[in-house]
């Protein structure tokens, strides 16, 4: 490029998606075409525009179709948490990589659709737009998508990291033990001899509390996971309300 030269800072969140020479809080020189927006230039260094807060040049924020003049100090601010989604029922859609962090909100009662086979980005964005579904990914690719109704990075690669990432972030209403973890569909309640065909001997003679997926049927009771399951909901309920 030949054009004129600014001079960008990132936040400390944000510095994970930035070359090393990027990090540490000082602006650095960048030279631009002249004609390309903003949030292009700040995309192309390697920021999700997913994560983009605000874009402020010389103290005063402009919008991501900006086209950066000659010696402009842009900074590069992280989304405020708790983040707002605008115009739609909050619920989700993961990648085919997100399945345990997909069934933990489902234990929650938050609506997750996630793609247990790899569709494709192209498919997976168009579903977000269809269903305005926020896209949940470690992919910058796909968060890059112009498609997408809206999307977040999911910061970590541990499920109990990506669950607090998700819940601090959009502060889902939590009504845990109220969706289906294999499907996502809705709960109701069982009488046992209703769901007894679908039980193994040894459950039938244990168990009282039953559920049913509206959805796949499946059934649910309080069995040999529970206990673990139970910890995930108390300490999800104890730290994002429930
Ligand atoms: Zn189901």
């Amino acid at each position: 490029m030949n054009g004129p030269e600014i001079f960008v800072s990132v936040v400390p969140e944000l510095e994970l998606f930035v070359p090393h020479t990027r990090r540490g809080g000082a602006a650095v020189a960048l030279v631009t075409d002249g004609v390309s927006t903003l949030g292009h230039v700040i995309e192309s260094l390697g920021v999700p525009l997913t994560e983009v807060g605000a874009l402020v040049v010389d103290g005063r924020e402009v919008a991501f179709g900006h086209i950066p003049v000659a010696g402009e100090r842009v900074e590069v601010r992280a989304v405020v948490r708790p983040q707002r989604v605008e115009g739609a029922p909050l619920r989700f859609l993961l990648d085919v990589h997100l399945g345990t962090l997909a069934r933990r909100l489902r234990l929650l009662g938050v609506d997750s659709a996630y793609e247990s086979t790899d569709i494709g980005d192209p498919a997976l964005a168009t579903r977000s737009a269809a269903e305005r579904r926020v896209m949940l990914s470690r992919d910058r690719g796909l968060l890059r998508r112009r498609e997408l109704w809206a999307g977040a990075y999911v910061y970590s690669d541990r499920p109990d990291e990506q669950l607090r990432d998700v819940l601090g972030r959009f502060t889902p209403e939590l009504r845990p033990w109220t969706r289906c973890t294999a499907c996502n569909g809705l709960l109701r309640e069982a009488r046992k001899e209703d769901v007894a065909d679908r039980l193994e001997g040894g459950t039938r003679g244990t168990y009282d509390v039953f559920a049913q997926c509206r959805a796949c049927g499946r059934v649910y009771w309080r069995g040999a996971h529970h206990d673990r399951l139970e910890g995930i909901v108390e300490r999800a309920v104890a730290e994002f309300g429930g």
